[in-house]
């Protein structure tokens, strides 16, 4: 039997045994009761190996009842346990005389409990499990041999919860031998499943339950976002439904079931990649395990290129830049640059800058220039660039960019051109204040647009009645930036709109402003309009505030600061002080007994926290010269020039210092230098000034000698003209009118600085002493000045010559090397400066104008400006043919006629005197030359068929003068 059964027992894998009777070679030793019932036997197996087995075969007698209990059996982590028995029945009807005794099934029990219990035995404290049959029995057969089977039953007991069992068999009257018992539980091995680890697990207590058992993922793996790894151990023990995973982190891929490092020149970017892979081009790496590789150098990889694009670089300059000038919108045009550094995200922006005439000197164009369709982010390999200055030097870079050009640290690469803008109309006038409304008349003043673009000789306004709309309109012109609009109708709303004009042309209006006159006086003050008896007390009270204002005049007499009422004599002063209705009257800071009360009056106290000061640009008499920003609230901010007063001053010292703002606190005009404001409740005490880029004009036009058209030096000539037109309206006399007092901002407008006559004495290094006791800039000073300390705005135009002679010669100084006393002299003898080179004689007979010694003869500046404008506005009068005509520099000219030497023809000499229409005479006659004509007799003039005395009487005296000139110059004798 035993050996028979030996081998047979097939148990599955997962199993973990509590207990196997065939495995102990020793007595088993359990409970047997009573004790003829279950007896203990040894045997051998098949493989001769001794077994125990247990035996009862109580089948003669009834009402069996024999126990068998096993040891005690603990259980561990087990809930399900699994009893294996395998036994063989013997069949009742194979023995004679047992029926109704015999029985062929026995009962199998357990007991849980906590510990051992001892080795008595109560039924009732049993709980049946089954009761067993055998699927087979043994009988004796045919021919007497012993035919056996072995059974096997399992039965599965659970869920357990003591620490251990006992198992019980029961016989009732069988004959049975028990083989072997083995008792276990199943349980789910560790197992690795998509990289992760799942522990040994046992089973569940049910014969349907799954454990739910959570994996680890392997090293250097990650569980899959959401889907982490779970499996199933079913009760059978084996691992069921799988859900979830873990992935190989970056730089790792799998191997197995493990995660092995990507090798050198390999990497994986994300756990989501399946496989290590190889880097892409321009890129590297010497370590293993790498999620991403290197670029190499001069490449690059932006931030939102994934690791497995090439690494790139930037790309090359655009080539082919070319471009086109409008006035002052300039385009350009450019082909791809040649290589693009790998990528196709290439786009374009442009770099303006504005260059002055030092071509180093270059600044940010700012944003007051208009890029179309845009400065940057460019996809189309042009753009339009609007809103330029002017007249002024651009340098205009085109860069390609690509995603990892702001990456890249080598230098940029770019295309570039530098551009002069033409000329092009002001820009609209848009800051327009109604200063008067009255019944038929409206007064507005305004801005100067924003950019003249030139030298502004004329706003126009134009109006309309509101209801007319524009179909019916009218103008007026203004020279300066106000205008009062006559002739209105009372009560009437009218639309108002002005526009610039220069050398360019007009600008374009600015916007509509709409004013709606006052309402019809009463009849009271209607009449009175007419009422001469009324007109005779307005004029007669009139008369008197004139009268008191002259008395005034001479009581106070000191016009300027540190100017004494002893120098203040003669009546054109007063003239000019008490202009007579209309014009804004200057005011001297003087007359004040309190000078701060002066200065607040003219000039408006800034705010320090207002001003930035940037660097110093110059050194004045009271302290450094800076240049800032002003940032006024609700304003843009502005470029300004920062006068300080040094620390430590005298009171005097701070009161000249203020006096110069308190006078410039009172103009306001596009041609005299604007003043801000000024802190004098701080320290430093400061006058803030608009800022002049350019500086001084005499240093402006020596830096640059030789490289502007004479439109351009006549348009700089009329802008100081126009300025000092206005101060001397305002009553205003300069007495330092000199290029080095002008300045120059960056569109070349001149406006007229340095004012308050301390400055002269004590600043100018031009001013010397003279006989008369007071200090004068001599070459720039009109006789009478000089002689008596007649200063007056007709000296101040003899200056405006001298300034126009400058400005013609590039900055060249008056009278070059000569002493003060040899011009003093010259001046005297009647000699005057001839024409700078190249200069139009027409400004050059302007220039001798303003040197009559007689100065009521001197043009007023409101002729000066005329005639100014005349030349720009038609620019062939300025033209003479450069360097066709040499004269000699230095000697001065009797400045009784016009130089003739200066005329390089004979044509010019005739418009000189406005004899033109005798042109072809003299041609025809073969006087091509002025020497030929400076011999010429009376007789040769009127066989020229120059028949009006007047005339011949004209042409014979300019000749005569002319050939006494060219003695004087060359020292040759002219025959006659
Ligand atoms: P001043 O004391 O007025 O003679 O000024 C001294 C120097 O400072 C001048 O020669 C100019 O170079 C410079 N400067 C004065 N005012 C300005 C200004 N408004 N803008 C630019 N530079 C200025």
């Amino acid at each position: 039997l035993v050996t028979y059964l030996c081998g047979l027992s097939l148990i599955p894998s997962p199993v973990l045994i509590l207990l196997d009777s065939k495995a102990q070679q020793t007595e088993l030793e359990w409970i047997s009761y009573p004790p003829n019932g279950w007896e203990e036997i040894s045997g051998l197996d098949e493989n001769y190996t001794p077994i125990r087995t247990y035996q009862v075969c109580q089948v003669m007698e009834p009402n069996q009842n024999n126990w068998l209990r096993t040891n005690w059996i603990e259980k561990g982590n087990a809930q399900r346990i699994f009893v294996e028995l395998k036994f063989t029945l013997r069949d009742c009807n194979s023995l004679p005389g047992v029926v109704g005794t015999c029985k062929e099934t026995f009962n199998l029990y357990y007991q849980e409990t906590d510990s051992e219990v001892g080795r008595s035995l109560r039924e009732n404290q049993y709980v049946k499990i089954d009761t067993i049959a055998a699927d087979e029995s043994f009988t004796q057969g045919d021919l007497g041999e012993r035919k056996m089977k072995l059974n096997t039953e399992v039965r599965i007991i659970g869920p357990l919860s003591r620490r251990g069992f006992y198992l019980a068999f029961q016989d009732v009257g069988a004959c049975i031998a028990l083989v072997s018992v083995k008792v276990y539980y199943k349980k789910c091995w560790s197992i690795i499943e998509n990289l992760a680890t799942f522990p040994d697990t046992v089973t569940g207590s049910e014969f349907s339950s799954l454990v739910e058992v959570e994996g680890m993922c392997v090293s250097d793996a990650e569980e899959e976002a959401d889907n982490s790894p779970k499996m199933h151990c079913s009760a059978e023990g084996e691992w069921l439904v799988p859900i979830g995973k873990c992935i190989c982190k970056a730089g790792f891929h799998q191997k197995g079931d493990a995660c092995e490092p990507c090798g050198r020149g390999f990497y994986k970017s994300s756990s989501q990649d399946l496989q290590c892979s190889r880097c892409p081009a321009h890129s590297f790496n010497d370590r293993e395990g790498s999620w991403r590789c290197d670029c190499e150098d001069g490449y690059y990889r932006a931030l939102s290129d994934p690791p497995s694009v090439a690494c790139t670089r930037p790309p090359s300059a655009p080539q082919n830049l070319v471009y086109n000038i409008n006035q002052t919108t300039v385009s350009l045009e450019w082909s791809p640059p040649a290589d693009t550094g790998g990528r196709n995200d290439v786009t374009y922006r442009v770099i303006c800058r504005r260059c002055s005439w030092e071509p180093e000197e270059c600044v940010p164009c700012g944003p007051n220039v208009g890029y179309s369709p845009a400065q940057s982010g460019l996809v189309d390999t042009y753009v339009t660039i609007m809103d330029l200055l002017a007249h002024a030097n651009y340098t205009f870079e085109v860069e390609a960019v690509n995603g990892v050009s702001d990456l890249s640290r080598t230098q940029r690469l770019f295309a570039a051109v530098s551009i002069a803008t033409g000329q092009a109309a002001p820009s609209q006038v848009s800051e327009v204040i109604k200063e008067k409304v009255q019944q038929r008349s409206i007064q507005l003043s305004w801005q100067e647009p924003q950019q003249p673009n030139g030298v502004i000789t004329e706003y126009e306004i134009k109006y309309y009645e509101k209801d007319q709309k524009d179909r019916i309109y009218s103008t007026v012109r203004s020279k300066s930036t106000s205008a009062t609009v006559n002739n209105l109708k009372p009560s009437t709303a009218y639309v108002f709109q002005i526009r610039a004009f220069t050398e360019a042309g007009y600008g374009t209006y600015g916007p509509r402003l709409e004013i709606t006159t006052k309402e019809e006086a009463t009849a009271a003050i209607v009449s009175s309009e007419q009422n001469p008896v009324i007109i005779i007390a307005v004029v007669a009270v009139a008369g008197t505030i004139i009268l008191v204002f002259m008395v005034f005049g001479f009581i106070i007499g000191r016009r300027h600061c540190g100017y004494s009422k002893a120098d203040q004599e003669g009546d054109e002063e007063l003239y000019f002080q008490f202009k007579f209705p209309g014009t804004k009257t200057y005011i001297d800071p003087e007359t004040y007994e309190d000078p701060n009360r002066a200065v607040h009056q003219f000039a408006k106290e800034l705010d320090a926290s207002c001003i930035k000061i940037e660097r110093v640009i110059g050194a004045g008499e009271f302290g450094e010269v800076c240049s800032g920003r002003l940032k006024l609230p609700g304003k843009r901010d502005v470029s300004v020039a920062i006068k300080t007063l040094k620390v430590g001053y005298t009171e005097k010292q701070r009161r000249d210092f203020l006096c110069e703002a308190s006078i410039m606190g009172q103009f306001d005009h596009p041609n005299v230098v604007h003043l801000e404001g000024v802190v004098t409740r701080g320290k430093p005490v400061m006058i803030v000034i608009e800022y002049m880029e350019n500086g001084s004009l005499d240093a402006f036009l020596r830096k640059h000698d030789g490289q502007f058209t004479v439109i351009q030096l006549v348009g700089m000539l009329r802008g100081i003209a126009a300025g000092m037109r206005y101060l001397s309206d305002m009553g205003y006399v300069h007495r330092d009118l000199a290029a080095r007092n002008i300045l120059v901002n960056s569109n070349l407008v001149c406006k007229v600085s340095d004012f308050g006559l301390s400055r002269v004495i004590d600043d100018d290094p031009e001013a010397v002493y003279t006989t008369t006791g007071g200090k004068i800039p001599v070459r720039w000073t009109a006789p009478e000045a000089i002689q008596y300390r007649k200063f007056t705005s007709a000296s101040d135009v003899w200056s405006y010559g001298i300034v126009m002679w400058e400005v013609m010669s590039y900055g060249e100084r008056p009278y070059w090397d000569m002493s003060n006393q040899d011009v003093i002299k010259a001046i005297e003898e009647g000699y005057r400066l001839p024409a700078p080179m190249d200069c139009p004689p027409g400004l050059h007979q302007l220039m001798l104008d303003c040197w009559q010694k007689d100065r009521a003869e001197r043009p007023k500046f409101d002729q000066i400006v005329g005639i100014l404008d005349k030349m720009i506005r038609n620019p062939n009068t300025l033209k003479t043919p450069v360097g066709t005509c040499t004269r000699p520099i230095s000697p001065l000219l009797d400045q009784s006629t016009p130089d003739f030497t200066a005329f390089c023809s004979v044509g010019e000499w005739l418009e000189a005197i406005k004899m033109e229409r005798y042109r072809d005479n003299f041609t025809a006659a073969g006087y091509s030359s002025l020497e030929s004509v400076a011999r010429m007799s009376i007789e040769d003039v009127m066989s020229l068929g120059i028949t009006l005395v007047g005339h011949q009487k004209k042409i014979m005296s300019s000749i005569q003068t002319m050939r006494a000139q060219m003695l004087h110059l060359h020292g040759t004798g002219v025959q006659v």
